[in-house]
């Protein structure tokens, strides 16, 4: 290859693990046996927060599409349902096509959540100018009060409405999104790590599938699409124990590894780069878009999570109630967990304990319901009575 040839190339790359197969034929090795796992300490008198947040679903996907309102082109990018941590660098690159591919130079981005910030990031790496406006940042946002971890399915979307573009779509958004959260790890106050996950069953894995389906629709949740047959293979094969491997007290143990976003040092890091980068933020609350025509910038993202639904019309945006139960961090639990009635997972910030409330779907309740907490950790704590040492 010629010179000319070698400088239009990038001059380095990394590729995610995504979607690549393995290139050799690979032999079946031993399941490494499980280290010693520390107890929870799974008391009620340990809770330190109990948060309440709405996840902007909606039925047909995230919207990430520019429109023209007034004499501003505005980028849409809201409607992430439970996946929005997950996918938000993903989404982010395609709304910087549509921003910048105008030509501006200064955008203004309508609010501070993980879309909003992972956005302005993306668009300042494009070599914009970045203004964030919004009612409120971190951490007094919906996304401060998310779970942390990569779930890029979580109610992305209904089923019905699960298409082979879309599901192209959503694969390039977690491909991208993936790789970009690798570059945050191993950082200071650990933003993003990753780590082991076990998930225990009393039942077989299909069968217990079936049940959560049950459970699922008798809490009134609707069909949504689980995008398997798009599904990039972006993290390690679980892996299911035998008895005698797991210290747990249940037939069925799976292993698997699991990104975690520590939100606390995440979304401060995410603050930082921004102002680092010479943005600006504004405290600014928008009652109707047409308030948007006072803003210096042409070129607008509108990345207001359910808050589009007042201030762009969108009601096809449902909120679905989502409670965390946090304990005071035990930085030597290392390890998720999973089981009937409660899920955990080990933050640098706490120990985050949920389940699934009875009437979620559609509900904009932000009162923390403390008896949901507590049985999520009555299950937990049965779990880790039962454990063997
Ligand atoms: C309990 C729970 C657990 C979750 N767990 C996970 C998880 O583990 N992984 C994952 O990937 N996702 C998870 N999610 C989903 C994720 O949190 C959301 O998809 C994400 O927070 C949406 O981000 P956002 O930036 O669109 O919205 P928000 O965080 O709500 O940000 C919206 C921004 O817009 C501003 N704004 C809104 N309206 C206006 C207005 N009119 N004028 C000015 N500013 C305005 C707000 O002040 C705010 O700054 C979870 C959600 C919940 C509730």
């Amino acid at each position: 290859m010629g010179l000319l040839g070698l400088r239009a190339q990038a001059l380095a790359r990394a590729d995610t693990a995504a979607a690549v197969s393995s290139a050799v034929e690979w032999p079946a090795g031993p399941v490494l046996p499980v280290p010693p796992l520390a107890r929870v300490n799974a008391r009620p008198d340990r809770f330190i927060r109990m948060s309440v947040g709405l996840r902007p679903f909606r039925p047909a996907g995230p919207r990430v599409e520019a429109e023209r309102v007034g004499e501003k082109l505005v980028v849409h990018n809201y409607g992430h349902g439970g996946s929005g941590w997950s996918l938000s660098w993903g989404t982010g690159a395609e709304v910087v096509d549509l921003a910048l591919g105008s030509g501006a130079r200064a955008v203004g981005v309508i609010g501070c959540g993980a879309i909003g910030l992972t956005t302005a990031l993306l668009l300042q790496r494009a070599g914009a100018k970045v203004t964030i406006y919004a009612k409120d940042r971190p951490p007094l946002v919906t996304s401060s009060y998310a779970t942390g971890v990569w779930s890029p399915v979580s109610r992305f979307c209904l089923k019905s409405f699960e298409t082979p573009a879309l599901g192209r779509r959503w694969a390039d958004w977690c491909v991208r999104s993936h790789g970009d959260f690798q570059t945050f790890l191993g950082l200071p106050g650990a933003p993003v790590r990753w780590v082991d996950r076990y998930a225990l069953s009393d039942v077989p894995w299909d069968e217990q599938r079936l049940l959560r389906q049950a459970e699922a629709r008798e809490r009134g949740e609707p069909e949504f699409a689980n995008m398997r047959d798009f599904a990039p293979s972006l993290t390690p094969e679980p892996e299911d124990l035998a008895e005698g491997v797991h210290p747990f007290p249940a037939p069925f143990v799976r292993r698997s590894a699991n990104m975690v976003f520590n939100l606390t040092a995440l979304s401060r890091r995410l603050m930082d780069d921004f102002l680092l980068n010479g943005g600006q933020m504004e405290t600014r609350t928008f009652h109707r878009a047409g308030e948007l025509a006072a803003l210096p910038e042409s070129t607008l993202v509108n990345a207001t999570g359910l808050g589009a639904r007042e201030l762009f019309g969108d009601r096809t945006l449902i909120p679905v109630r989502g409670q965390l139960g946090v304990l005071i961090p035990q930085p030597e639990v290392d390890y998720g967990l999973s089981g009937a009635g409660f899920s955990m997972v080990p933050r640098e910030d706490g120990l985050v304990v949920q389940t699934s409330g009875e009437r979620d779907f559609g509900s904009d309740d932000l009162t923390p319901d403390r008896a949901e907490s507590e049985g999520a950790l009555l299950a937990l704590a049965h779990v880790m009575r039962g454990m063997r040492a």
